[in-house]
């Protein structure tokens, strides 16, 4: 079965073909800009070369995804004959609200659900949408399948997800946590257990995404049971751009005293505040971060410091929550690559058992990304890992497993 896989954002295009009888990807890529100036479309298959693609007026999703599919066909460049050949389409969605606890056939009902859903995610959702009609225009007879951030969270308890806010808030907006990376957390959990070989049902987990967004989450016996981010991606961590958790009466204290309006408000919490607020905006990237904290620079040490201390205090917060801790994960761009990071929010933690391996946790032990195993000493109590996500492989599987299974029904 070929299944193709997309993750649609603002203004991007992600996408991957995959064969699902093998697990191979066939075609990956990402288109950027799009309605934003040029678009630009990074294009690899393996074993070429990566292409550079520059499409002249590709203006919105619909036109962004209809020339992914020509490409897909393309003589020169193509990976097959025909877009007969596509079997299925799964979308990662990012809020699937209180309603969806896994992965979904996009059914008419499912459809309207997600509609519903835009006031929870208004910058993510109508993307994920515009992927699925863009589908539906050019590919109608194609079972496509809604993949959910926050599905793999609908298993924490009310006392993980409710916030102690007047009840009525929860009543009318649904106003509460739901978490988000699920389908990376679950990835990652359900990884270390087959690497490390005990039954999921036997282990207690805390996975730690780190990428532009981070959050950390607490899965015992395979089901997430509290994470960090909250009714948005937000709440948590120190971010590339977010600020994570503060003090809620300081939103309100910065709106009365500097006068901005929600928006700004906003913008300034999600887009201004972080890794680049803390440096004043000259850095976002954690690689930059990590170049100065080596070079002694005082920002970047403070910066790194409080990005993992940040980290350490959840570690050891859902370790509490749990009432035991097995096995630590890290993933993402800073997770998979950053051997300081590890370092630093995991050595401290010897009073839970942790002893990383200093040798293995450097990355010139391994050189080139991809490093998959464990990063803690063979004696360590609590084992810790770097295993790299594979949010798309995710998506195929269950796309897969769900068109295989169900009826399913177009939009
Ligand atoms: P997202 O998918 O959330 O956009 P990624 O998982 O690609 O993000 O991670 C992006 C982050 O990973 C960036 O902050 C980037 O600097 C960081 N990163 C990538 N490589 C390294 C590295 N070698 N060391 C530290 N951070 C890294």
């Amino acid at each position: 079965m070929v299944v193709l896989v997309l993750n649609c954002g603002s203004s991007s295009v992600k996408f991957q073909l995959l064969n699902m009888d093998t697990e191979d990807v066939i075609a990956k890529g990402l288109f950027e800009r799009i309605g934003a100036g040029q678009a630009v479309l990074k294009y690899s298959r393996p074993g070429q070369d990566k292409l550079k693609l520059q499409p002249e007026g590709i203006e919105d999703h619909n036109q962004a995804i209809a020339f992914i599919l020509d490409l897909l066909i393309d003589g020169e460049n193509g990976v097959i004959k025909s877009l007969d050949e596509i079997d299925s389409v799964g979308h990662r969605v990012v809020h699937g609200g209180e309603k969806f606890s896994s992965s979904m056939a996009i059914t008419e009902a499912v459809y309207q659900s997600l509609v519903e859903n835009i006031p929870l995610a208004p910058l993510h959702n109508p993307a994920n949408l515009l992927g699925i009609d863009a589908i539906n225009e050019i590919l109608p007879d194609v079972p496509q399948v809604g993949v959910f951030d926050t599905a793999f969270h609908q298993t924490m308890p009310k006392m993980a997800y409710l916030y102690p806010l007047p009840m009525w808030l929860y009543d009318k907006y649904r106003l509460r946590r739901y978490g988000f990376h699920g389908t990376s957390h679950k990835y990652i959990s359900a990884r270390c257990a087959d690497l490390d070989g005990r039954p999921i049902e036997e282990m207690k987990i805390i996975t730690v995404h780190l990428g532009n967004g981070a959050s950390v989450a607490a899965i015992d016996g395979g089901k997430s049971v509290d994470t960090s981010m909250g009714f948005t991606p937000l709440e948590g961590l120190v971010m590339g751009s977010r600020c994570g958790d503060i003090d809620p009466a300081i939103p309100v204290f910065i709106q009365k005293n500097e006068n901005i309006s929600p928006d700004e408000l906003d913008s300034l919490l999600n887009r201004e505040s972080g890794v680049k607020g803390l440096s004043s905006g000259r850095y976002i990237d954690m690689r930059d971060i990590e170049d100065g904290y080596f070079e002694g620079d005082p920002l970047c040490v403070d910066i790194l410091e409080m990005y993992c201390y940040r980290i350490r205090k959840y570690v050891g917060a859902y370790s509490a929550a749990m009432g035991g801790l097995d096995a630590v994960i890290f993933t993402a761009g800073v997770g998979e690559n950053s051997p300081i990071t590890r370092e630093l929010v995991m050595a401290p933690l010897g009073y839970l058992g942790v002893k990383m391996d200093k040798k293995v946790n450097d990355d010139d032990a391994h050189p080139g990304s991809g490093y998959e195993g464990r990063v803690s000493t063979a004696d360590s109590t609590v084992s810790v890992w770097v295993i790299p996500t594979n949010e798309e492989l995710v998506i195929a599987r269950d796309t897969k497993e769900i068109v295989s299974t169900k009826e399913t029904g177009t939009v």
